[in-house]
């Protein structure tokens, strides 16, 4: 079952960069049936899905500092659990467990990759667009990871402010 209503059609938004400020300031909850919330979130899917390797996408990240985020981890190799593609408004961090190192990349910061400790189990909540119904994921592996990424995104932090140090931080090799 999809946890994605029906939505208008999305616009392809460009993608703000490090060190634009309106990355590094938590966002505002949002009302989940607000007409501007809804295709802020269509538009959202819309820019993930034209960017090659884009497993998630924060409002922040084209310019809005609205508390939601896009993530659709089903096409990665590293996912075990997918919900498919979805939106999350005014998601917040449940649970969190067993620890984990892995390396993250973000379209904000297109020319590093960084290695970061996350949860790989997670539960997450947050709201639909359009419907405003409670969404409960319950996820592990990268879904979980991608979920964590964009949970610091609109908290205002990039992964970069997660890694343990410079010896972290990687150029990008390849673009994929
Ligand atoms: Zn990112």
């Amino acid at each position: 079952m999809s946890l994605l209503p029906a939505l208008p059609p999305g616009r392809v938004l460009d993608v703000v960069r490090a060190p634009d400020p309106v990355l590094g300031v938590p966002c505002a909850e949002v009302d989940p049936g607000d007409a501007a919330v809804v295709q802020l979130a269509a538009d959202l899917l819309a820019t993930q899905a034209v960017s090659p390797g884009c497993v998630g996408l924060a409002a922040n990240q084209v310019g809005v500092a609205w508390r939601l985020f896009s993530v659709d981890v089903s096409a990665h190799p590293k996912t075990r659990t997918s919900h498919g593609s979805f939106v999350l408004v005014n998601p917040r961090l449940v649970d969190a467990s067993r620890n984990e190192k892995g390396r993250e990349g973000c379209l904000s910061v297109p020319d590093l990759t960084g290695d970061v400790k996350r949860a790989t189990r997670v539960v997450v909540e947050g709201y639909a667009p359009v419907t405003g119904a409670l969404l409960r994921l319950e996820t592990d592996a990268f879904e979980a990871r991608a979920l964590q990424h964009e949970l610091d995104h609109v908290d205002g932090a990039l992964f970069l402010d997660r890694v343990a140090g410079a010896h972290a931080i990687f150029p990008r090799r390849t673009y994929l």
